[in-house]
């Protein structure tokens, strides 16, 4: 999943207030920020085969660390104490601010499941996991539609704008998103060159990251 995973983060910040919509988008995605430089250094694995899903080439072939159920949970468990012990420590409800940043990472497990074949193991190697729904491009563009929207309506109804325009532009990037998706889905050619893949991916997180602090600053 990609976009999919940032209605998680526009949910988490309806939640909690306190929290960075910026860095919730770095939270939700932040296992895959770890996983393509991974594949690049060897350490995990991706393999572009033509045509492996109905959505993409990934054959996601090994990758305990960073999809792994424990590895996802370890990492939110740390994201968890750097927010309560630094980032958010001198904040009244660091508690909950340390929370949301914790489930934004691990809430990217649980949507992968949704959309991946079976490649997400619990610790590493067998069973692993995945209810497969990138095999049909309509219902995987929908679903990540479907969640977006309804994230950016509960976010919406959570937050109030500093000035007028903070509400369009949070509509105006839920709209930029799935358009990002589209082109994905329907324009552009698979990539093969996994270098390639890497550096595009990580760009577009924290591309889509820094929109999300403009468009987060614009609403308390
Ligand atoms: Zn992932």
């Amino acid at each position: 999943m990609f976009v999919g995973h940032y209605a998680a983060a526009f949910a988490l910040k309806g939640k909690e207030n306190g929290a960075s919509l910026g860095m919730l988008f770095i939270a939700t995605q932040f296992v895959d920020i770890l996983f393509f430089p991974l594949t690049l250094l060897g350490i995990e694995r991706l393999n572009l085969v033509e045509n492996f899903t109905a959505v993409n080439n990934f054959d996601l072939a090994y990758m305990p660390y960073t999809h792994g159920l424990l590895g996802t949970l370890i990492w939110s468990v740390l994201f968890y104490a750097l927010y309560f012990f630094f980032f958010a420590k001198n904040k009244v409800n660091k508690r909950s601010i340390a929370m949301v940043m914790a489930l934004g990472v691990l809430s990217h497990w649980f949507a992968d499941l949704l959309v991946h074949t079976p490649d997400l193991p619990l610790i590493n190697g067998e069973p692993k996991f995945g209810f497969g729904l990138w095999q049909n491009k309509e219902l995987t563009f929908a679903l990540e539609a479907i969640l977006l929207i309804a994230s950016l309506i509960y976010y919406l109804k959570k937050t109030t704008e500093k000035a007028k325009i903070g509400k369009y532009l949070a509509i105006g990037f839920v709209g930029f998103l799935l358009l990002v998706n589209f082109l994905n889905f329907y324009v552009l050619p698979q990539d093969d060159n996994l270098v390639s893949v890497a550096i595009s991916a990580v760009l577009a997180y924290f591309v889509l990251a820094g929109i999300a602090f403009w468009v987060g600053y614009k609403r308390t």
